[in-house]
């Protein structure tokens, strides 16, 4: 049976996190305060949130340290960003201990996200040295023509809460690589990791102004910043809803942007599976990281033969996975991020079940722990395609399990959503993996893998409602942090 262990890790004082503009630290006045949400007494950080003027600042420093910054050349540019990755390497532990604390995720998932953190980075580094144009032939004689690539000015960058030092670093690294400016807004719920972040690039050699950090709530200050005209791009990642809004305000002042928002994953198990490789991956993209993923498994899609299988292994699986204090090593799944998100999960349990699905597994809050939201895993079967349960965005531990007749029907009801972010299949069939690759509507597909779980030097992204403009990371992120000019030149 699911548990949560005992909280064993000490209370530090909380830490005071300031807004870093232009160079200095400054505070405003105002403070919010983060709690973990493993343990509710613990404050892990006090917060002083800027004002909209401070943000007005931001944008100004960004745009002064423009010119300072282009000038310092690509070798500077590309120490800096190496000076990044190895401090947050040689820190990986510390820093994991500090977003497990903020963000409730395991260790080895905080760990790990820290050193995808510090890898991003180092790749942007050498990226900083290879970014170059083209030189052709112009269609007129005696003429020459060139493509440059060109930083686009101040970038501003809003993340969410459940990946606060990567998703971050996956926007900032390649921003600052190409030469841009950039002002950023992590989520509210979980800036210290952000701030920790903001603090090493500080002391990275880069010119006073060229990265900045402004905390505070979206609809102040994220709302503040996207709105005005001195940004020149908007990087989002978050909420569907959220990224409406901003597409909204970019397009009317004709900023540049780009958003990555929700998933509605689907997992293909087809009767041929290799049921453990299968149960593995469910478990893994529905689950791990408390189901807190964009690219979580939220909708189970397992063919007739193989159903009742799948659906007692992974309940089997469910029952030996220990929901608990994040920092301890026996953990598998930590809390879930905040008090709001509970409700909604615990509430879409309740509506799984009055729209006919019956729930095979977890589900409640994990008694006694009560400071904490752990919440054991829910698993809903029975469940058809058109529920809310599996069409709206839950961001928790719950997965539905839809059964269907056979792989026709199985990428059907995949590619049935709104959303079109990660999609996998489970088979031993060369054939169907090959069909599925070509038919599935999303941006990543994973045969006989976890839906989440991502590297970092390929092009990440979606279509339809989870995701809109250019892809992220790897080479690809420069579509989105340059523009090209092109020079006609009399030769
Ligand atoms: P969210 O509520 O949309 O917030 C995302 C960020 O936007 C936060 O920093 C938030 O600030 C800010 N924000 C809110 N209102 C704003 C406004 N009017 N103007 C400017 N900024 C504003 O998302 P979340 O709850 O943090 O994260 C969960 C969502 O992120 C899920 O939908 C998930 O699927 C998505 N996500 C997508 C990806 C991907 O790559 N596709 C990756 C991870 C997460 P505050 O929260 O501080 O107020
Ligand atoms: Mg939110």
């Amino acid at each position: 049976m699911a548990y949560a262990n005992q909280i064993q890790y000490s209370n530090p004082a909380p830490l005071t996190l300031n807004s870093l503009i232009g160079g200095e630290w400054v505070t405003s006045g105002n403070v919010s305060n983060v709690y973990s949400p493993a343990d509710l007494d613990q404050v892990v950080a006090v917060c002083n949130t800027v004002t909209a003027e401070q943000v007005d600042s931001a944008v100004s420093a960004g745009q002064a340290a423009f010119e300072a910054n282009r000038n310092l050349g690509t070798q500077a540019r590309a120490d800096s960003l190496e000076f990044v990755a190895a401090e947050l390497l040689h820190r990986k532990q510390e820093l994991g201990v500090l977003l497990a604390r903020e963000e409730g995720k395991t260790l080895p998932e905080a760990v790990g996200e820290v050193t995808r953190a510090a890898y991003i980075f180092r790749f942007f580094a050498a990226e900083a040295i290879r970014i170059s144009g083209e030189l052709g032939e112009s269609v007129r004689p005696g003429v020459r023509v060139e493509v440059m690539r060109e930083a686009l000015g101040v970038v501003g960058i809003i993340t969410p809460w459940n990946f606060p030092i990567a998703i971050p670093a996956w926007k900032i690294a390649p921003a600052l690589a190409y030469g841009n400016s950039v002002v950023m807004k992590p989520a509210e719920l979980a800036p210290a990791s952000s701030h920790a972040l903001a603090e090493i690039i500080s002391r990275s050699g880069l010119p006073a102004g060229t990265f900045n950090l402004v905390l505070g709530s979206g609809s102040k200050v994220g709302q503040r910043l996207i709105e005005h005209p001195g940004v020149a791009a908007v990087s989002f990642t978050g909420s569907q809803q959220v990224g409406a809004g901003i597409a909204a305000t970019c397009v009317s002042r004709g900023a540049k942007y780009q958003l990555e928002m929700g998933g509605k994953n689907p997992l293909v198990v087809l009767d041929d599976a290799d049921v453990a490789v299968a149960v593995e991956a469910a478990v893994n993209g529905a689950f791990f990281s408390t189901g807190q993923r964009c690219t979580a498994s939220s909708r189970l899609i397992v063919t007739k033969g193989i159903h009742d299988e799948f659906v007692e292994k992974t309940v089997d699986r469910l029952r030996d996975l220990v929901v608990g204090d994040p920092l301890d090593t026996a953990t598998d799944i930590g809390p879930v991020v905040d008090e709001r998100q509970y409700r909604k999960n615990a509430e879409y349990v309740e509506i799984g079940q009055t729209e006919g699905c019956e729930l095979a597994f977890g589900g409640g809050r994990v008694s006694g722990y009560e400071n904490g939201f752990f919440q054991v895993p829910a698993l809903l079967v029975n469940a058809t395609n058109q529920m809310r349960v599996s069409t709206e965005e839950i961001f928790g531990p719950v997965a539905t399990v839809i059964k269907v007749d056979d792989y026709d029907a199985a990428v059907a009801t995949a590619n049935d959503t709104e959303f079109g972010l990660s999609a996998g299949i489970c088979t031993q069939s060369h054939r169907f993996a090959t069909d599925f690759k070509l038919k599935s509507q999303s941006g990543l597909v994973m045969v006989n893998l976890p839906t989440a779980g991502l590297d970092y030097h390929v092009p990440f992204g979606g279509v339809g409602a989870s995701s809109y403009g250019a892809r992220e990371q790897g080479v690809h992120a420069r579509e989105f942090y340059t523009r090209t000019k092109t020079v006609y030149d009399l030769a």
